[in-house]
């Protein structure tokens, strides 16, 4: 398990002040919130369709910043752009950077809220034409790399704290009754370990929506953990035209693969081990069992040597019925091979929390789901911090060249964080001093 509070001296705070940033908003993205309008379901409250509206072309403009792991430049500037809008709103938002990666703390100053929202701003890689938004009015389509992964959340999470502080500022409150702190991250797509790991320790929050997966009928209340494990096999080399003398290392490695099988009994259900671990011998319809995938083999240089060394790379999902220090030590026990762990990742399981069911009452039609992908939330996990992965619809097109957002989707979504955070603010006392973990 990785220790949490190692190298928090390296990180470098900025506090971001009021003051309006030389950043203007690019007025063709105006033309994203005019057909983003037209696609919206008639006899929405005015306010709710112009947040819409306002979001999905704050979505374009983000979505024409390549901030892929590979240009960091962008990924900075993306952050920049975000931060600029938070200024310009008046929302008040702190800027951490690990390893030069940029993360933005926004919403209640003091970093402590009932509500806590976990979006990322990074994207994976594509074709050049994916960073050139496009919204199809006549199928209520936004397309694009960002689309629904996840440049819509990071909008959604900026527009609802800005609806949140005018509905405060109304009521002649400001930020610091905010029910909100917004975690807006950089690092999602590599593994989140410069961004939301570094800095959810530095909010509290009583429940934190992960904006990045699920579906408006979705909330996922859990997600396997992950075991990324290196199989080697040996053998003894020899020519190929005499594998009398050697002993080929791929035989070795065919002969522990097929070994390991039998210790996911949900996947390959027609081997048998020695002891079946209880829990996960039935092969359900929601595949919520361990799983082991080959995905990776390399061996030999030759066609005509025998192979000395196989390496195969093994990738393992389990769940909550599963021990994964002792997952990985019955595999051990079962290859002649060396088996090194290079990888392990917690899963998230949503704790008990009245939160929950509160969501799920403001999303009319929403059931608890779970999903076989891992996130950023499982560093909810560590923490204790309650929480859900919930979202608009993508229809599973995120990381492909068709990745793409349903905008009528982000009516119900926002509808019930709008109204999950007027419940909060009811009992969101002015917090005092910024709160700093460890300070
Ligand atoms: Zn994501
Ligand atoms: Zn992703």
């Amino acid at each position: 398990m990785p220790h949490r509070t190692a190298d928090r001296a390296a990180e470098n705070h900025t506090v971001i002040g009021g003051e309006t940033t030389a950043a203007t908003p690019n007025a063709s993205f105006t033309t994203f919130a005019e057909q983003a309008r037209a696609c919206l379901p008639p006899g929405l409250a005015l306010a709710t369709a112009e947040d819409i509206a306002d979001m999905v072309a704050l979505t374009a403009r983000l979505m024409a910043i390549r901030s892929t792991a590979s240009r960091p430049a962008e990924v900075g500037r993306c952050a920049d752009v975000i931060a600029a809008w938070l200024a310009d709103n008046e929302i008040p938002c702190t800027r951490m950077e690990h390893e030069g990666v940029p993360s933005l703390l926004a919403g209640n100053p003091a970093h402590a809220a009932p509500l806590a929202l976990l979006v990322h701003f990074d994207v994976v890689d594509g074709a050049d034409e994916m960073f050139t938004p496009r919204i199809d009015t006549a199928t209520g389509v936004l397309h694009g790399r960002g689309a629904i992964d996840d440049k819509y959340a990071v909008a959604m999470a900026l527009v609802l704290c800005r609806r949140c502080l005018r509905e405060l500022a109304a009521r002649g409150r400001g930020a610091e009754s905010l029910p909100l702190v917004l975690v807006i991250t950089g690092d999602e797509e590599t593994g989140g370990r410069n961004g939301a790991f570094r800095a959810l320790p530095h909010i509290r929050a009583d429940f934190c929506v992960a904006l990045d997966g699920g579906a408006p009928g979705s909330v996922i209340t859990r997600e396997k953990g992950v075991i990324d494990l290196v199989l080697t096999a040996r053998g003894k080399s020899a020519h190929g035209a005499r594998p009398w003398l050697g002993e080929n290392a791929v035989d070795a490695l065919v002969r522990d693969y097929e070994a390991l099988k039998p210790l996911f009994p949900a996947q390959y259900p027609g081997l048998h081990s020695g002891c079946p671990p209880e829990g996960a011998a039935i092969p359900a319809a929601d595949h919520w069992h361990r799983t082991m995938n080959l995905g990776l083999l390399h061996a030999g240089t030759a066609v005509n040597q025998v192979p000395g060394e196989a390496v195969a790379h093994l990738d393992v999902r389990y769940t909550e019925h599963d021990d994964p220090q002792r997952l990985v030590a019955d595999m051990r026990a079962a290859v002649q091979g060396e088996l090194a762990v290079t990888r392990m990742e917690p899963l998230f399981v949503t704790d008990d929390t009245p939160w929950l069911g509160r969501l799920l009452h403001c999303a009319p039609g929403a059931a608890p789901g779970c999903a076989h992908g891992a996130s950023d939330a499982r560093f909810l996990t560590d923490l204790s911090m309650a929480g859900v992965v919930w979202g608009a619809e993508g229809e599973t097109s995120q990381h492909t060249d068709r990745e793409h957002l349903l905008i009528p989707s982000l009516v119900p979504v926002y509808e019930a964080l709008l109204a999950l955070a007027r419940e909060a603010a009811e009992t969101t006392e002015p917090q005092g001093q910024p709160h700093r973990a460890g300070a």
